[in-house]
Protein backbone atom coordinates (compact mmCIF):
# COMPACT_ATOMS: atom_id res chain seq x y z
CA UNK A 1 0.00 0.00 0.00
CA UNK A 2 1.21 3.28 -1.27
CA UNK A 3 -1.69 5.28 -0.99
CA UNK A 4 -3.61 5.21 2.35
CA UNK A 5 -7.19 6.69 1.97
CA UNK A 6 -8.99 8.97 4.51
CA UNK A 7 -10.91 5.98 6.03
CA UNK A 8 -7.81 4.27 6.41
CA UNK A 9 -5.73 6.89 8.00
CA UNK A 10 -8.42 7.64 10.39
CA UNK A 11 -8.59 3.99 11.49
CA UNK A 12 -4.94 3.96 11.73
CA UNK A 13 -5.05 6.16 14.61
CA UNK A 14 -7.26 4.03 16.24
CA UNK A 15 -5.15 1.79 16.19
CA UNK A 16 -2.90 3.78 18.28
CA UNK A 17 -2.00 3.80 21.92
CA UNK A 18 -1.59 7.21 22.09
CA UNK A 19 -1.69 8.77 25.17
CA UNK A 20 -3.61 12.15 25.21
CA UNK A 21 -4.64 14.62 28.17
CA UNK A 22 -7.29 17.32 27.77
CA UNK A 23 -8.17 19.71 30.16
CA UNK A 24 -7.06 18.05 33.16
CA UNK A 25 -7.99 14.35 31.97
CA UNK A 26 -6.91 11.15 30.16
CA UNK A 27 -9.01 10.94 26.68
CA UNK A 28 -9.21 7.17 25.78
CA UNK A 29 -11.37 7.75 22.66
CA UNK A 30 -9.60 10.87 21.63
CA UNK A 31 -10.41 10.28 17.86
CA UNK A 32 -13.84 11.09 18.12
CA UNK A 33 -13.99 13.68 20.59
CA UNK A 34 -15.50 16.91 19.42
CA UNK A 35 -12.77 19.56 20.19
CA UNK A 36 -10.35 17.16 18.62
CA UNK A 37 -12.07 15.11 15.69
CA UNK A 38 -12.12 18.57 13.32
CA UNK A 39 -8.27 18.45 13.50
CA UNK A 40 -8.26 15.07 11.94
CA UNK A 41 -10.68 15.49 9.60
CA UNK A 42 -8.43 18.47 8.54
CA UNK A 43 -5.03 16.17 8.06
CA UNK A 44 -7.06 13.58 6.79
CA UNK A 45 -7.90 16.30 3.70
CA UNK A 46 -4.60 15.47 2.72
CA UNK A 47 -5.07 11.77 2.03
CA UNK A 48 -8.61 12.32 0.48
CA UNK A 49 -7.71 15.04 -2.30
CA UNK A 50 -4.35 12.62 -3.18
CA UNK A 51 -7.50 9.86 -4.07
CA UNK A 52 -9.26 12.76 -6.35
CA UNK A 53 -8.29 12.39 -10.26
CA UNK A 54 -8.31 16.07 -10.51
CA UNK A 55 -5.77 16.36 -8.20
CA UNK A 56 -3.51 13.87 -8.79
CA UNK A 57 -0.52 16.08 -10.01
CA UNK A 58 -0.38 17.94 -7.40
CA UNK A 59 -1.10 15.41 -4.40
CA UNK A 60 0.85 12.44 -5.72
CA UNK A 61 4.25 11.95 -7.49
CA UNK A 62 6.67 9.15 -7.61
CA UNK A 63 9.10 8.11 -4.77
CA UNK A 64 12.69 8.99 -6.32
CA UNK A 65 13.50 5.66 -3.74
CA UNK A 66 11.00 3.32 -4.82
CA UNK A 67 9.45 4.13 -7.64
CA UNK A 68 6.14 3.92 -6.44
CA UNK A 69 2.95 6.46 -6.51
CA UNK A 70 2.89 8.10 -3.01
CA UNK A 71 1.55 10.85 -1.35
CA UNK A 72 3.41 14.23 -1.87
CA UNK A 73 3.41 14.99 1.78
CA UNK A 74 6.12 11.95 2.08
CA UNK A 75 8.47 13.21 -0.72
CA UNK A 76 11.88 14.30 -1.01
CA UNK A 77 11.87 16.90 -3.49
CA UNK A 78 13.93 16.50 -7.10
CA UNK A 79 13.45 19.21 -8.71
CA UNK A 80 12.43 23.36 -8.17
CA UNK A 81 9.19 21.88 -9.76
CA UNK A 82 9.05 19.77 -6.93
CA UNK A 83 9.38 22.73 -4.30
CA UNK A 84 6.62 24.83 -6.25
CA UNK A 85 3.86 22.46 -6.28
CA UNK A 86 4.13 21.57 -3.19
CA UNK A 87 3.77 25.10 -2.44
CA UNK A 88 0.23 24.76 -4.82
CA UNK A 89 -0.60 21.57 -2.73
CA UNK A 90 -0.55 23.63 0.24
CA UNK A 91 -2.86 26.46 -1.01
CA UNK A 92 -4.86 23.75 -2.54
CA UNK A 93 -5.63 22.65 0.94
CA UNK A 94 -6.10 25.90 2.73
CA UNK A 95 -8.63 26.76 0.07
CA UNK A 96 -10.64 23.52 1.25
CA UNK A 97 -9.95 23.68 4.96
CA UNK A 98 -9.52 27.18 6.08
CA UNK A 99 -7.53 25.86 8.65
CA UNK A 100 -3.68 24.41 9.32
CA UNK A 101 -3.80 20.92 8.45
CA UNK A 102 -0.77 20.32 9.85
CA UNK A 103 1.17 17.47 7.78
CA UNK A 104 3.55 19.68 6.13
CA UNK A 105 5.82 19.67 9.32
CA UNK A 106 6.41 16.44 8.59
CA UNK A 107 7.32 16.98 4.64
CA UNK A 108 9.45 20.24 5.99
CA UNK A 109 11.25 17.66 8.37
CA UNK A 110 12.03 14.72 5.88
CA UNK A 111 13.67 16.96 3.45
CA UNK A 112 15.84 18.85 6.07
CA UNK A 113 16.94 15.63 7.94
CA UNK A 114 17.48 13.74 4.20
CA UNK A 115 19.99 16.67 3.12
CA UNK A 116 21.89 17.16 6.22
CA UNK A 117 22.25 13.50 7.32
CA UNK A 118 24.02 13.09 4.17
CA UNK A 119 26.46 16.09 5.04
CA UNK A 120 26.88 14.32 8.63
CA UNK A 121 28.55 10.74 7.05
CA UNK A 122 30.36 12.76 4.94
CA UNK A 123 32.35 14.23 7.31
CA UNK A 124 32.28 11.33 9.93
CA UNK A 125 31.31 8.51 7.71
CA UNK A 126 28.40 8.00 10.23
CA UNK A 127 25.35 6.06 8.41
CA UNK A 128 23.03 8.34 9.20
CA UNK A 129 21.95 8.87 5.83
CA UNK A 130 21.43 5.27 4.91
CA UNK A 131 18.97 4.74 8.37
CA UNK A 132 16.92 7.38 7.27
CA UNK A 133 16.04 6.44 3.74
CA UNK A 134 15.25 3.31 4.49
CA UNK A 135 12.41 4.79 7.29
CA UNK A 136 11.55 7.29 4.85
CA UNK A 137 10.57 4.34 2.61
CA UNK A 138 8.78 2.66 5.44
CA UNK A 139 6.71 6.05 5.72
CA UNK A 140 5.87 6.01 1.98
CA UNK A 141 4.80 2.65 2.07
CA UNK A 142 2.79 3.29 4.42
CA UNK A 143 1.78 6.68 3.62
CA UNK A 144 2.28 8.38 7.38
CA UNK A 145 1.43 11.53 8.77
CA UNK A 146 4.66 12.28 10.88
CA UNK A 147 4.61 15.10 12.99
CA UNK A 148 8.12 16.92 12.46
CA UNK A 149 9.11 17.76 16.13
CA UNK A 150 11.87 20.87 16.79
CA UNK A 151 10.43 23.57 19.28
CA UNK A 152 12.14 22.79 22.52
CA UNK A 153 10.65 24.73 25.49
CA UNK A 154 14.15 26.60 25.83
CA UNK A 155 13.75 27.42 29.56
CA UNK A 156 15.89 30.88 30.39
CA UNK A 157 15.82 32.18 26.55
CA UNK A 158 19.34 33.75 28.00
CA UNK A 159 21.10 30.52 28.57
CA UNK A 160 22.41 27.41 26.10
CA UNK A 161 21.23 24.61 26.88
CA UNK A 162 23.91 23.07 29.19
CA UNK A 163 23.65 25.81 31.49
CA UNK A 164 19.80 25.43 32.08
CA UNK A 165 18.91 24.67 35.45
CA UNK A 166 16.17 21.70 34.36
CA UNK A 167 18.46 20.46 32.07
CA UNK A 168 14.97 18.80 30.12
CA UNK A 169 14.78 22.35 28.81
CA UNK A 170 15.80 21.33 25.52
CA UNK A 171 15.65 17.09 24.50
CA UNK A 172 18.68 15.19 25.46
CA UNK A 173 20.17 11.91 25.67
CA UNK A 174 20.35 10.72 29.08
CA UNK A 175 21.76 7.01 29.08
CA UNK A 176 23.69 5.41 25.50
CA UNK A 177 23.05 1.39 24.82
CA UNK A 178 25.16 -0.71 22.39
CA UNK A 179 21.19 -0.77 20.55
CA UNK A 180 20.20 2.54 20.78
CA UNK A 181 19.94 6.07 23.22
CA UNK A 182 17.22 7.03 26.04
CA UNK A 183 16.03 10.41 25.59
CA UNK A 184 14.32 12.88 27.85
CA UNK A 185 12.53 16.29 26.97
CA UNK A 186 9.58 17.61 25.23
CA UNK A 187 9.04 19.25 22.14
CA UNK A 188 6.49 22.16 22.80
CA UNK A 189 3.30 23.61 20.55
CA UNK A 190 3.36 20.75 18.40
CA UNK A 191 1.42 21.30 15.34
CA UNK A 192 -0.72 17.94 14.71
CA UNK A 193 1.51 15.97 17.02
CA UNK A 194 -1.80 13.43 18.21
CA UNK A 195 -2.83 13.11 14.75
CA UNK A 196 0.10 11.76 13.68
CA UNK A 197 1.29 7.90 13.75
CA UNK A 198 4.72 8.96 14.19
CA UNK A 199 7.32 11.57 14.80
CA UNK A 200 10.46 13.20 13.76
CA UNK A 201 12.77 15.08 15.94
CA UNK A 202 15.30 17.73 14.92
CA UNK A 203 17.67 20.06 17.48
CA UNK A 204 15.88 23.40 18.04
CA UNK A 205 18.62 25.77 17.64
CA UNK A 206 22.58 25.88 16.85
CA UNK A 207 24.64 23.98 19.23
CA UNK A 208 27.87 24.53 20.98
CA UNK A 209 30.43 21.64 21.86
CA UNK A 210 29.26 21.82 25.49
CA UNK A 211 25.39 20.91 23.92
CA UNK A 212 26.67 18.13 22.21
CA UNK A 213 24.16 15.54 24.29
CA UNK A 214 21.25 18.08 23.06
CA UNK A 215 21.77 17.62 19.41
CA UNK A 216 20.01 15.01 18.49
CA UNK A 217 17.58 13.79 15.68
CA UNK A 218 15.54 10.38 15.74
CA UNK A 219 11.94 9.19 14.57
CA UNK A 220 9.47 7.82 17.05
CA UNK A 221 5.73 6.09 16.97
CA UNK A 222 3.30 8.24 19.01
CA UNK A 223 2.41 6.08 21.17
CA UNK A 224 5.96 4.59 22.03
CA UNK A 225 6.26 4.04 25.90
CA UNK A 226 7.58 7.15 28.14
CA UNK A 227 5.37 9.36 25.24
CA UNK A 228 2.56 11.71 26.22
CA UNK A 229 0.83 14.34 24.48
CA UNK A 230 -0.36 17.54 26.73
CA UNK A 231 -3.35 19.11 24.50
CA UNK A 232 -3.31 22.97 23.56
CA UNK A 233 -6.30 25.41 24.10
CA UNK A 234 -7.52 27.49 21.41
CA UNK A 235 -9.93 30.59 22.10
CA UNK A 236 -13.79 29.38 22.10
CA UNK A 237 -12.27 25.55 21.62
CA UNK A 238 -15.75 24.84 24.05
CA UNK A 239 -17.44 25.88 21.31
CA UNK A 240 -17.23 22.37 19.39
CA UNK A 241 -18.49 20.69 22.42
CA UNK A 242 -21.71 22.35 22.06
CA UNK A 243 -24.06 21.27 18.96
CA UNK A 244 -21.81 19.70 16.22
CA UNK A 245 -24.57 21.36 14.35
CA UNK A 246 -24.42 25.18 15.73
CA UNK A 247 -23.33 27.43 13.48
CA UNK A 248 -21.64 29.25 16.53
CA UNK A 249 -18.42 27.08 16.22
CA UNK A 250 -17.64 28.87 12.97
CA UNK A 251 -15.97 26.17 10.68
CA UNK A 252 -17.75 23.70 11.45
CA UNK A 253 -15.95 20.81 9.94
CA UNK A 254 -12.27 21.55 10.31
CA UNK A 255 -9.68 22.82 12.89
CA UNK A 256 -5.76 22.67 13.94
CA UNK A 257 -4.68 21.18 16.90
CA UNK A 258 -1.17 21.89 19.19
CA UNK A 259 -0.12 20.07 22.29
CA UNK A 260 2.99 19.52 24.14
CA UNK A 261 4.73 16.06 24.07
CA UNK A 262 6.38 14.94 26.87
CA UNK A 263 9.36 12.38 26.19
CA UNK A 264 9.50 10.55 30.09
CA UNK A 265 12.99 8.70 29.60
CA UNK A 266 11.95 7.04 25.54
CA UNK A 267 14.66 4.73 24.12
CA UNK A 268 15.17 5.15 20.83
CA UNK A 269 16.77 2.18 18.58
CA UNK A 270 19.88 2.80 16.85
CA UNK A 271 17.85 2.36 13.32
CA UNK A 272 16.20 5.49 14.19
CA UNK A 273 18.75 7.57 15.28
CA UNK A 274 19.78 10.30 12.30
CA UNK A 275 21.85 12.60 14.53
CA UNK A 276 23.75 12.02 17.71
CA UNK A 277 26.31 14.37 19.24
CA UNK A 278 27.16 16.13 15.59
CA UNK A 279 26.76 19.23 17.13
CA UNK A 280 27.99 21.51 14.49
CA UNK A 281 24.99 20.09 11.86
CA UNK A 282 22.39 21.34 14.38
CA UNK A 283 21.80 24.82 12.20
CA UNK A 284 22.29 23.06 9.31
CA UNK A 285 19.45 20.88 9.74
CA UNK A 286 17.55 24.07 11.92
CA UNK A 287 18.15 26.02 9.25
CA UNK A 288 16.75 23.94 6.58
CA UNK A 289 13.98 22.87 8.10
CA UNK A 290 13.12 26.91 8.95
CA UNK A 291 13.48 27.27 5.51
CA UNK A 292 10.76 24.79 4.24
CA UNK A 293 8.42 25.45 7.05
CA UNK A 294 8.63 29.49 6.12
CA UNK A 295 8.10 28.24 2.42
CA UNK A 296 5.09 26.31 2.98
CA UNK A 297 3.55 29.71 4.92
CA UNK A 298 3.58 31.54 1.27
CA UNK A 299 1.10 28.13 0.26
CA UNK A 300 -1.27 27.37 3.07
CA UNK A 301 -1.89 30.83 4.73
CA UNK A 302 -2.88 31.88 1.80
CA UNK A 303 -5.18 29.31 0.55
CA UNK A 304 -6.67 30.79 4.43
CA UNK A 305 -6.61 34.04 2.94
CA UNK A 306 -8.73 33.11 -0.24
CA UNK A 307 -11.07 31.92 2.15
CA UNK A 308 -11.19 34.61 4.04
CA UNK A 309 -11.48 37.17 1.30
CA UNK A 310 -14.23 35.17 -0.26
CA UNK A 311 -16.18 35.27 3.27
CA UNK A 312 -15.19 38.78 3.36
CA UNK A 313 -17.49 39.35 0.10
CA UNK A 314 -20.09 37.14 0.83
CA UNK A 315 -20.32 39.29 4.06
CA UNK A 316 -20.62 42.47 2.15
CA UNK A 317 -22.79 41.02 -0.09
CA UNK A 318 -25.75 39.55 2.34
CA UNK A 319 -24.94 42.68 4.05
CA UNK A 320 -26.12 44.63 0.93
CA UNK A 321 -22.85 46.65 0.60
CA UNK A 322 -21.20 44.82 -2.41
CA UNK A 323 -21.69 47.77 -4.50
CA UNK A 324 -19.63 50.39 -2.25
CA UNK A 325 -16.49 51.48 -3.60
CA UNK A 326 -14.60 51.08 -0.33
CA UNK A 327 -15.69 47.50 0.22
CA UNK A 328 -14.43 46.80 -3.53
CA UNK A 329 -11.28 48.77 -2.46
CA UNK A 330 -10.41 47.10 0.16
CA UNK A 331 -11.16 43.15 -1.24
CA UNK A 332 -8.74 44.43 -3.78
CA UNK A 333 -6.07 45.01 -0.93
CA UNK A 334 -6.45 41.75 0.77
CA UNK A 335 -6.45 40.06 -2.55
CA UNK A 336 -3.32 41.76 -3.39
CA UNK A 337 -1.88 41.28 0.25
CA UNK A 338 -2.95 37.41 -0.18
CA UNK A 339 -0.98 36.93 -3.92
CA UNK A 340 2.56 39.18 -2.74
CA UNK A 341 2.83 36.24 -0.19
CA UNK A 342 2.35 33.56 -3.07
CA UNK A 343 4.44 35.36 -4.72
CA UNK A 344 7.08 35.06 -2.26
CA UNK A 345 6.03 31.66 -1.89
CA UNK A 346 6.84 30.45 -5.49
CA UNK A 347 10.00 32.87 -5.65
CA UNK A 348 11.38 30.79 -2.67
CA UNK A 349 10.94 27.72 -4.12
CA UNK A 350 11.79 28.41 -8.16
CA UNK A 351 15.27 30.00 -6.74
CA UNK A 352 15.75 26.33 -4.78
CA UNK A 353 18.65 24.54 -5.01
CA UNK A 354 20.62 21.15 -5.25
CA UNK A 355 21.91 19.80 -1.87
CA UNK A 356 25.10 17.41 -2.17
CA UNK A 357 22.26 14.88 -1.15
CA UNK A 358 20.55 15.50 -4.07
CA UNK A 359 16.92 16.86 -2.92
CA UNK A 360 16.51 20.81 -3.65
CA UNK A 361 16.41 23.57 -0.95
CA UNK A 362 14.60 26.85 -1.47
CA UNK A 363 16.28 29.89 -1.54
CA UNK A 364 16.77 31.01 2.12
CA UNK A 365 16.61 34.60 1.90
CA UNK A 366 13.62 34.67 -0.23
CA UNK A 367 11.97 31.90 1.94
CA UNK A 368 12.52 34.32 5.48
CA UNK A 369 11.22 37.17 3.51
CA UNK A 370 8.09 35.13 2.73
CA UNK A 371 8.09 34.28 6.01
CA UNK A 372 8.17 37.81 7.63
CA UNK A 373 5.35 39.03 5.00
CA UNK A 374 3.51 36.31 6.41
CA UNK A 375 4.02 37.47 9.87
CA UNK A 376 1.90 40.60 9.14
CA UNK A 377 -0.12 40.23 5.84
CA UNK A 378 -2.98 38.14 7.10
CA UNK A 379 -3.24 40.94 10.22
CA UNK A 380 -4.17 43.19 7.54
CA UNK A 381 -6.12 40.96 6.32
CA UNK A 382 -8.37 40.10 9.22
CA UNK A 383 -8.44 43.53 10.10
CA UNK A 384 -9.91 44.08 6.50
CA UNK A 385 -12.35 41.59 6.84
CA UNK A 386 -13.71 42.78 10.25
CA UNK A 387 -14.11 45.56 8.63
CA UNK A 388 -16.19 44.41 5.74
CA UNK A 389 -18.20 42.34 8.29
CA UNK A 390 -19.54 44.80 10.48
CA UNK A 391 -19.79 44.50 14.33
CA UNK A 392 -22.40 42.19 14.52
CA UNK A 393 -19.86 39.58 13.99
CA UNK A 394 -19.25 39.88 17.69
CA UNK A 395 -22.44 40.97 19.13
CA UNK A 396 -24.99 38.38 17.52
CA UNK A 397 -27.22 36.27 19.24
CA UNK A 398 -26.62 32.54 19.52
CA UNK A 399 -27.54 29.75 17.29
CA UNK A 400 -29.40 28.60 19.90
CA UNK A 401 -31.42 31.69 20.19
CA UNK A 402 -31.95 31.89 16.43
CA UNK A 403 -33.42 28.51 16.27
CA UNK A 404 -35.22 28.71 20.20
CA UNK A 405 -39.65 28.43 20.18
CA UNK A 406 -39.97 30.05 23.22
CA UNK A 407 -42.22 32.72 22.95
CA UNK A 408 -41.17 37.15 23.55
CA UNK A 409 -43.38 40.11 23.04
CA UNK A 410 -46.63 40.62 22.81
CA UNK A 411 -47.73 38.99 20.03
CA UNK A 412 -46.83 34.84 19.31
CA UNK A 413 -43.19 35.67 18.28
CA UNK A 414 -40.46 33.54 19.28
CA UNK A 415 -37.22 34.08 20.28
CA UNK A 416 -36.00 32.49 17.03
CA UNK A 417 -38.61 35.34 14.49
CA UNK A 418 -37.41 38.09 16.63
CA UNK A 419 -34.00 36.93 15.73
CA UNK A 420 -34.47 36.41 12.42
CA UNK A 421 -36.83 39.35 11.40
CA UNK A 422 -34.10 42.22 13.23
CA UNK A 423 -30.77 40.94 11.78
CA UNK A 424 -31.99 40.14 8.31
CA UNK A 425 -29.75 41.85 5.43
CA UNK A 426 -30.20 41.33 1.60
CA UNK A 427 -33.69 40.25 1.15
CA UNK A 428 -32.33 37.61 -1.07
CA UNK A 429 -30.24 36.07 1.63
CA UNK A 430 -31.60 33.87 4.49
CA UNK A 431 -31.08 35.38 8.07
CA UNK A 432 -29.41 32.27 8.97
CA UNK A 433 -26.78 31.93 5.75
CA UNK A 434 -25.59 35.77 6.94
CA UNK A 435 -24.90 34.33 10.46
CA UNK A 436 -23.10 31.77 9.46
CA UNK A 437 -20.84 33.49 7.43
CA UNK A 438 -20.03 36.44 10.30
CA UNK A 439 -19.46 33.51 12.65
CA UNK A 440 -17.16 31.87 10.21
CA UNK A 441 -15.61 35.04 9.97
CA UNK A 442 -15.10 35.42 14.34
CA UNK A 443 -13.90 32.29 14.28
CA UNK A 444 -10.94 32.88 11.61
CA UNK A 445 -10.36 36.83 13.18
CA UNK A 446 -10.71 36.30 16.74
CA UNK A 447 -11.75 32.35 17.30
CA UNK A 448 -9.82 28.70 17.47
CA UNK A 449 -8.99 29.14 13.86
CA UNK A 450 -7.46 32.49 14.77
CA UNK A 451 -4.32 30.18 16.19
CA UNK A 452 -4.13 28.98 12.67
CA UNK A 453 -4.81 32.01 10.88
CA UNK A 454 -2.98 34.49 12.93
CA UNK A 455 -1.22 34.30 15.63
CA UNK A 456 0.57 30.80 13.88
CA UNK A 457 1.36 33.18 11.05
CA UNK A 458 3.22 35.32 14.02
CA UNK A 459 5.10 32.35 15.25
CA UNK A 460 4.59 29.03 13.32
CA UNK A 461 8.34 28.37 11.85
CA UNK A 462 9.69 31.01 14.08
CA UNK A 463 8.77 34.17 15.24
CA UNK A 464 9.58 37.40 13.21
CA UNK A 465 13.17 38.43 14.80
CA UNK A 466 14.28 34.54 13.65
CA UNK A 467 13.32 35.69 10.15
CA UNK A 468 15.02 39.09 10.51
CA UNK A 469 18.16 37.05 11.66
CA UNK A 470 18.17 35.19 8.81
CA UNK A 471 17.42 37.93 5.99
CA UNK A 472 20.42 39.82 7.63
CA UNK A 473 22.73 36.73 7.13
CA UNK A 474 21.17 36.64 3.06
CA UNK A 475 21.04 40.00 2.50
CA UNK A 476 24.54 40.34 1.24
CA UNK A 477 24.77 44.02 2.45
CA UNK A 478 28.96 44.21 1.21
CA UNK A 479 28.10 43.04 -2.26
CA UNK A 480 25.63 45.91 -2.02
CA UNK A 481 28.06 48.17 -1.07
CA UNK A 482 30.33 47.50 -3.76
CA UNK A 483 27.83 47.97 -6.66
CA UNK A 484 26.88 51.40 -5.08
CA UNK A 485 31.02 52.00 -4.94
CA UNK A 486 31.44 51.18 -8.59
CA UNK A 487 28.58 52.88 -9.70
CA UNK A 488 29.59 56.68 -7.47
CA UNK A 489 33.20 55.84 -8.15
CA UNK A 490 34.74 55.13 -4.75
CA UNK A 491 38.03 52.88 -5.05
CA UNK A 492 38.00 51.14 -2.15
FE1 LIG B 1 1.16 23.21 7.22
FE2 LIG B 1 0.74 25.78 7.33
FE3 LIG B 1 -0.03 24.24 9.36
FE4 LIG B 1 2.57 24.70 8.97
S1 LIG B 1 1.01 26.22 9.50
S2 LIG B 1 1.61 22.72 9.35
S3 LIG B 1 2.64 24.84 6.72
S4 LIG B 1 -0.83 24.21 7.27
FE1 LIG C 1 2.78 25.88 11.55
Amino acid sequence: MALKTEAQYIESLRKLNTKVYLMGEKIDNWVDHPMIRPSIDCVAMTHKLAEDPQYTDLMTTKSHLTGKTINRFTHIHQSTDDLIKKVKMLRLLGQKTASCFQRCVGMDAFNAVYSTTFEIDEKYGTEYHKRFKKYLEFVQENDLVVDGAMTDPKGDRGLPPHKQADKDMFMHVVEKRADGIVVRGSKAHQTGCINSQEHLIMPTMAMGEDDKEYAISFSIESDAEGIFMIYGRQSCDTRKMEDPDSIDVGNPKYGGQEALVVFDDVFIPNERVFMCEEYEFATMMVERFAGYHRESYGGCKVGVGDVVIGAAALAAEYNGAQKASHIKDKLIEMTHLNETLYCCGIACSAEGWKTKAGNYQIDLLLANVCKQNVTRFPYEIVRLAEDIAGGLMVTMPSHKDFHSTVKAGKGDKTIGDWCNKYFAGNANVSTEDRMKVLRFLENICLGAAAVGYRTESMHGAGSPQAQRIMISRQGNTEMKKGLAKDIIGIKK
